[in-house]
C-alpha cells in the first residue's frame, strides 16, 4: 500500500476527550474517527486491526468446535419481553420503533434471538450440545462512554452461546472456550490473566473474565502469587487487623457526641481523634424489593455487587435524602444501626468483629461512641459485603492480596437455564423427558482488545504494534522521493517486499524526513525500513525494529531478508 493514494492522515494533538492513551493514539494514528460520543469509524488502517484481531478469533473458535453465524443487530421487543429483560436491562437497551410503532431493540447481546433460533430446531438431546457465535457490532447506550474503543457505545464483540443437555458437557465446552481465549490473546502477545467473576443472581454457576493488566483499566482484580485471582466485585475477603485498642474506657451504652459539621469517617475520626477502623460505616440503599442497611468498617467500602447478591435483587441503588430521614428519624450522613428498625441490617463480619465502635448517632451532627456490635445492636445477616483491598488474605492460600487494574476483554459464563427456562428452550432426554436446556455464553470485545493492546504497548513516540494485530508489518520510507536514485531504489524494494509476501506500507509522500519518522513512530508498524540520498549512493538500506528504534544497515539487495528476519524478532 502507498501512502500517496491510501486514506490515512495523522493528527498532532490528542482529541479533547481523550482521557487514556489508546484513544489518543489511536485517534492520532488515523485510525478510528469519532462520530458521536461511544460511536466511531473505523478507519482504513484501524480495520486491518479490527480484521486481524477477527481473524485470529475466529480460527481459534473454530478450532474449539464453535460454529458461525450472524444475527440481525435488530430484534423484535417480544424476544425481550419473553425473556423479561425488556424491562430489567434499564437504559443501556436502546429501543427503537418501525414505521408501524412496533418495537424493537437494537441488540447489546444476544440471548434472546438465539435462543428462539435454537428452540425452533432443536428438540433432542442428540442435537446437542451446539455451540454457535458471531462477531457483529452491538449497542449499548453505555452512561459514560469513554475510553475510544474501550468503552463505546457502538462496538464490535464475538458473542458465542452454547446449549447442553448436561452440566458435564457445559463444562467440557466452557473449559474448550476458556483454552480458545487463552490463545486468542496469547498470540496477541497481551499479558492478561482469567480471573474469577461474579455470577449476579443465577447462582452456583462459574464465570471467568479476561483481564489486561493495564493502568488504566477500569475494573479491579485481586490477584495472589498462588495463582488466585478474581474481579475485587467477586474477590473473597478474610480477616484483618483489629484497628488499634478503643482509647477510652468503654462505656455500659453507647454515649451521643456532638460532631458539628463533621460527617465524613475521615472528619469525624479527626474530631473525636479515632481510628478510621473504629467506625462503622452505614449505608442505607433501596432495592427493587426493599430498603435495607450494610455496615462496613470505617475504611472499608461497601461492595454493592456483592450486597446485590445478599439482597437477592436485581437493581440497586442509594436512598433518597428524604427515605433516609423517614426511616433513621436523622439527617443523611449521620446514619448509624443502633435503634434502626423495620429494615434488613447487613453487617461485614469485620464490623461484628470491632470490640467497640463510634457509628452515627441517627441525629444531625451527632455520632455514637462507645459502641458495643452485638449488644448495641443485632444484624439480621452477617456476611461479606466489602471491597477486598490489598493486604487481604487470599482465600486459597490465605498470603496477603495484591490489588491491580485490569481491562476487561472478554467473559465466558455458565448461564444455566436462566434463558432457556424462560423462553421454553427444551430438549427431550433419552426417556422422552423435556428438559430446558442448559446454556453458556462467552463475550470478546474486538475494539476493546485492540485498544488494550495499544494500553499495553506504547512508548512516548506512540504505538509498538504487537506483531499479529499490526495493519501492516514493515513501513518502508523512501526519504528523498524526488531523488531518481532513492525513488528507483525504494519501489524496487516496494515490489520486491510485496513480492515475499511482506505486509509492507510504503511512505511514497512528498513530506520532509522529519514528518516521516515522526508519523512512523506514532503508527508503530514492527518494523521500518529506510531508503535515503546517502544509503542509495553506498547501496544500503536502514533497518529497525519500532521497538527498540535501534538502526541497522543492510545492502539493499538484502534488505528484503534483512526485514523478513526482524519481523521475526518483532
Ligand atoms: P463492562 O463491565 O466493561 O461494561 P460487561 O460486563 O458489560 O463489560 P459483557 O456483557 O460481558 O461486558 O460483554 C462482553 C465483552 O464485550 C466484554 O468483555 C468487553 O470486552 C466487551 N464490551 C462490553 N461493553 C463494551 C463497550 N461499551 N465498549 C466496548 N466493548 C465492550
Ligand atoms: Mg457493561
Amino acid at each position: 500500500m502507498r501512502w500517496s493514494t491510501y486514506f490515512l492522515y495523522t493528527l498532532r494533538d490528542n482529541p479533547s476527550d481523550a482521557e487514556v492513551i489508546s484513544h489518543q493514539l489511536l485517534a492520532r494514528a488515523g485510525m478510528i474517527d469519532k462520530v458521536a460520543a461511544g460511536i466511531y469509524t473505523y478507519l482504513p488502517l484501524g480495520w486491518r486491526s479490527v480484521e486481524k484481531l477477527q481473524r485470529i478469533v475466529r480460527e481459534e473458535l473454530n478450532t474449539a468446535g464453535a460454529v458461525e453465524l450472524v444475527m440481525p443487530s435488530v430484534a423484535p421487543a417480544e424476544l425481550w419481553q419473553e425473556s423479561g429483560r425488556w424491562q430489567a436491562y434499564g437504559k443501556e437497551l436502546l429501543r427503537i420503533k418501525d414505521r408501524h410503532d412496533r418495537e424493537f431493540v437494537f441488540g447489546p447481546t444476544h440471548e434472546e434471538v438465539i435462543t428462539d433460533a435454537v428452540r425452533r430446531r432443536v428438540t433432542s438431546y442428540r442435537q446437542l450440545p451446539t455451540n454457535l457465535y458471531q462477531v457483529t457490532t452491538k449497542f449499548r447506550d453505555e452512561i459514560r462512554p469513554r475510553f475510544g474503543l474501550m468503552r463505546g457505545r457502538e462496538f464490535i464483540m464475538k458473542d458465542a452461546y452454547s446449549f447442553h443437555a448436561s452440566a458435564e458437557s457445559l463444562d467440557e465446552t466452557y473449559r474448550a472456550m476458556e483454552r480458545a481465549y487463552r490463545r486468542v490473546f496469547d498470540r496477541c502477545k497481551l499479558s492478561y490473566t482469567a480471573v474469577e467473576a461474579d455470577t449476579g443472581n443465577i447462582g452456583g454457576s462459574e464465570s471467568h473474565e479476561f483481564m489486561v493488566l493495564a493502568s488504566t483499566g477500569e475494573d479491579a482484580v485481586a490477584a495472589c502469587a498462588c495463582g488466585y485471582g478474581a474481579n475485587v466485585e467477586k474477590a473473597i475477603t478474610g480477616p484483618i487487623a483489629p484497628p488499634p485498642a478503643w482509647p477510652a474506657p468503654v462505656p455500659a451504652k453507647p454515649e451521643a457526641v456532638h460532631t458539628p459539621g463533621a460527617s465524613s469517617v475521615a472528619d469525624v475520626a479527626a474530631f473525636l481523634k479515632l481510628d478510621a477502623a473504629h467506625f462503622i460505616k452505614t449505608m442505607i440503599v433501596e432495592t427493587d424489593k426493599e430498603f435495607a442497611v450494610a455496615l462496613v468498617r470505617g475504611d472499608d467500602e461497601v461492595n454493592e455487587v456483592k450486597l446485590k447478591n445478599v439482597l437477592d435483587c436485581t437493581h440497586l441503588a442509594l436512598a433518597s435524602e428524604a427515605r433516609i430521614e423517614q426511616l433513621t428519624g436523622g439527617a443523611m450522613g449521620f446514619s448509624g444501626p443502633v435503634g434502626l428498625t423495620g429494615v434488613r441490617v447487613v453487617a461485614d463480619p469485620e464490623v461484628m468483629r470491632l470490640a467497640v465502635a463510634a457509628t452515627g448517632a441517627n441525629r444531625a451532627d451527632h455520632h455514637l461512641v462507645g459502641v458495643v456490635p452485638g449488644r448495641d445492636f443485632t444484624p439480621e445477616v452477617v456476611a461479606d459485603v466489602r471491597v477486598a483491598r490489598i493486604g487481604d488474605p487470599c482465600p486459597r492460600c490465605g498470603a496477603p492480596l495484591d490489588i491491580k487494574r485490569g481491562i476487561e476483554v472478554g467473559h465466558i459464563f455458565k448461564l444455566g437455564i436462566k434463558y432457556s427456562s424462560k423462553m421454553a428452550c427444551n430438549y427431550l432426554d433419552e426417556k422422552g423427558l423435556s428438559h430446558p436446556m442448559i446454556m453458556g455464553c462467552y463475550g470478546l470485545g474486538i475494539g476493546r482488545t485492540v485498544a488494550a493492546a495499544v494500553e499495553q504497548n506504547h512508548d512516548e513516540h506512540g504505538i509498538v504494534w504487537p506483531r499479529p494485530l499490526a495493519p501492516f508489518e514493515v513501513e518502508l520510507i523512501a526519504l528523498n522521493p524526488d531523488v531518481p536514485a532513492v525513488r528507483d531504489a525504494a519501489e524496487k524494494l516496494y515490489a520486491d517486499l510485496q513480492a515475499a509476501g511482506v505486509e509492507v506500507f510504503y511512505d511514497d509522500r512528498d513530506e520532509r524526513p522529519g514528518v516521516k519518522f515522526n508519523d512512523a513512530d506514532l503508527i508503530g508498524f514492527p518494523v521500518r525500513v529506510v531508503v535515503g540520498k546517502k544509503g542509495v549512493e553506498l547501496g544500503q538500506a536502514e533497518l529497525s525494529l519500532r521497538r527498540d528504534r535501534v538502526k541497522v544497515t543492510a545492502p539493499l539487495a538484502d534488505a528484503v531478508a534483512k526485514a523478513r528476519e526482524l519481523l521475526e524478532s518483532a
